[in-house]
């Protein structure tokens, strides 16, 4: 699954709802679908660190170190938050909030 991934721009899918619902339910990579242990790593945009909340679901922090690109960042955590947005929301997306930094 890694060698094919190298081929591209990126190893990062578009985060769609369903990709990243999928990732926090099931405990699994969204680099290369693995299950998840700890630590658990999110790739995002200084942005995104800033606002703790990542649009990427949680990776491997190798995986995560793979398809890192520009000015990403990696955060490290023993756990996430699944943000589910509702009506109100002025971000639409899913997202996930880490809530245990190592
Ligand atoms: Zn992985």
């Amino acid at each position: 699954m890694k060698e094919d991934l190298r081929g591209g721009a990126t190893g990062l899918r578009e985060p769609t709802r369903a990709w990243v619902t999928q990732c926090a339910l099931s405990r699994i990579c969204g680099v290369c679908e693995g299950g998840l242990g700890r630590p658990i790593a999110f790739l995002g945009s200084p942005v995104e660190q800033d606002r703790n909340q990542f649009h990427q679901p949680p990776m491997h922090l190798a995986c995560a170190e793979d398809v890192r690109l520009g000015d990403h960042v990696i955060v490290v955590t023993a756990g996430f938050d699944f943000i589910r947005p509702d009506r109100d929301d002025p971000d639409q997306s899913p997202r996930f909030e880490p809530n245990s930094a190592l």
